[in-house]
């Protein structure tokens, strides 16, 4: 069954969103991919957002490019 709960173990549940938005990708979101290397949910985290085809933002550790990447291998 799917973990429709993973949100509530996030480790940026009590962090600033900003990080996690950058306004420019010139290494501000680095503060952000640190939280997420200690994620637990992290895999779930990327997973969501390659379905999602959320645009902007880091999401399990990636960046926008690395999740277009992503999608373009995943075909
Ligand atoms: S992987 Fe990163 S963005 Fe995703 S829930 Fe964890 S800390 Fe938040």
């Amino acid at each position: 069954m799917a973990d429709l709960y993973w949100t509530s173990r996030a480790a940026c549940r009590a962090t600033d969103p900003d990080l996690f938005f950058p306004l420019t990708w010139d290494g501000r979101h680095q503060p952000a991919m640190r939280i997420c290397s200690n994620c637990a949910v992290r895999p779930r985290c990327l997973e969501w957002a390659l379905e999602a085809g959320e645009p902007d933002g880091v999401w399990g550790g990636t960046t926008p490019a690395e999740r277009r990447r992503l999608r373009q291998h995943q075909g």
